[in-house]
Parts: structure tokens; sequence; C-alpha cells
């Protein structure tokens, strides 16, 4: 009895110090290689270097508590990951370039669409006091809800329901940022953008190149667009 426990303690701590690892160091090269991945598409994005913000906040949230227990050793990979039901979590230099096309200030209201695993909302609400995300899938959007109680990310307001149809109490929104490619771009989250806002948002089909698009509003509500550059995303899914 005491030798198994001799021999199955050093695993258990190994377990447990795995499972209370902050990952720092992992964090910090992985925004050592979004960096590269900029300046190496620096022709599409019209800059070398993201905002400072953007990357402090890259470096600051815990991207290993928003993937599935089995997947955390490749949490600090910059790759998509999956996170069930047929849905992914996204690459960290997409994360960072769509949440550094959105601009923001400190006092700007932001909705998300497609909240999946929250690692994207949890970068937004790193910069802005307001954050809104819809999630369509009822068990993702379960899920979302407690990870950012345990995580303390108390100024995210979530919701299970379709994204297409943006969220109308809460708007209108000075950003918006669909994380699911769609078709078009869904005039009900054009309506409720504010004027001078920004939305970032994949559009193209499922089995055809996507364009990541950056749309702005003006002040007298006309709607500039540019293609950044060419993505791939899940569907945004729904009804309509
Ligand atoms: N932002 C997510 C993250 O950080 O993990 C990435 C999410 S994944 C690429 C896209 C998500 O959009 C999926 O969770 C999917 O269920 C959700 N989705 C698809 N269509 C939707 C819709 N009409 N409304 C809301 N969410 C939708």
């Amino acid at each position: 009895m005491r030798s198994l426990l001799l021999r199955t303690l050093p695993l258990i701590l190994l377990a447990g110090a795995l499972a209370g690892q902050d990952f720092e160091s992992e964090r910090g090269a992985l925004v050592e290689e979004v960096r590269a991945d900029v300046r190496y598409t620096s022709r599409h994005l019209g800059r070398a270097e993201l905002r400072r913000a953007v990357l402090e906040a890259l470096g600051r949230v815990p991207r290993h508590e928003f993937v599935p227990p089995d997947l955390r050793r490749y949490a600090y990979e910059n790759r998509p990951l999956p996170i069930g039901y047929g849905q992914t979590i996204s690459q960290p230099y997409i994360v960072a370039i769509m949440t550094d096309l959105l601009d923001l200030e400190r006092d700007d209201v932001v909705l998300e669409v497609g909240t999946g695993s929250g690692y994207q909302g949890a970068i937004l609400a790193e910069l802005v006091d307001e954050v809104y995300s819809i999630e369509i899938i009822p068990e993702l959007g379960e899920q979302v809800r407690e990870r950012f109680a345990q995580l303390g990310y108390d100024d995210i307001v979530t919701r299970i329901g379709d994204g297409y149809y943006g969220w109308p109490e809460h708007a209108p929104f000075d950003a918006v940022i669909v994380t699911a490619a769609s078709g078009h771009v869904p005039p009900p989250l054009i309506e409720q953008l504010r004027p001078g806002g920004r939305m970032v948002i994949p559009v193209g089909g499922p089995f055809s190149t996507q364009q990541l698009m950056l749309l702005t509003k003006t002040a007298n509500g006309e709607i500039r667009s540019r293609q950044v550059l060419p993505v791939a995303f899940v569907p945004l899914t729904g009804e309509h």
C-alpha cells in the first residue's frame, strides 16, 4: 500500500502542478508568434504591429482555461482547436487581428456573435467594460456562462440565441464582431451599429474562400467596407 502511494504520489503531484500551471511564459511566446505573423501579413492588415493593449490582453487571458482539458497542452499553439459540437476556438492570430481592427476605446459597447469557448469575449472584456455575446448552441452557451463566472469575467453578458438578429435591447453598438462566416452581412447587425461604429465579419460560404471584412458606419450612416484577408471560419447557422 505504502509503495503504491510512493509510486503514484509524484504523478498526482505532477497532474496537480499542471492543473494549477499559469502558462505565463507560453503566453509570452504566443504573443511573439502573433507579432511575427502580423509583420508577415502587414500588406493585408495595413499595419505591421498591433495595438499594445491588444497584445497585452493576449498576454493576460489564460487560453488554457477555454479549451477542453485534454487539449490544454496545445492551448498556446497559434492554431484553432476543437471545443465540441463541431465548433472551434479561433486561432490566436485571428482573434488578435479581429480585435485590433475594432479599434476599441474603454467605454465602447461591443456585441460578439458566436461566443463559442468565450476566449474572444474574454479578450474583448480586457479592453472594454461592456461586452454582449450571443451563442446559438445551448450547451456551449451554458458552459461559457459557468466559465466566465469561474474566471471572474462578470462584465460579459451572454445569451443563447441566433446572433444574426443582433441584440436590439442593448444596441447601438460601437463595435460588432462576428466569429462565424456568413454568406452576407446580416442587415440587423448593420442597423444596430452606431454611426462611427466598426464591424468585423468573415463573409463567404462554408466551402468557398471567405474574406474577413471590416465595415465602418460613417457619421451619416453610410457603410464603407474593405476586405482584409482570406480566412476559414465555421458557418453562421440559424433559421435566417
Ligand atoms: N469566438 C469564439 C471563441 O473565442 O471561442 C469562436 C467561436 S467559433 C469559431 C463560432 C461560434 O459561432 C460557434 O460556437 C457557433 O456555435 C457560433 N454560431 C454559429 N452561428 C451562430 C449564430 N447564428 N448565432 C450565434 N452564434 C452562432
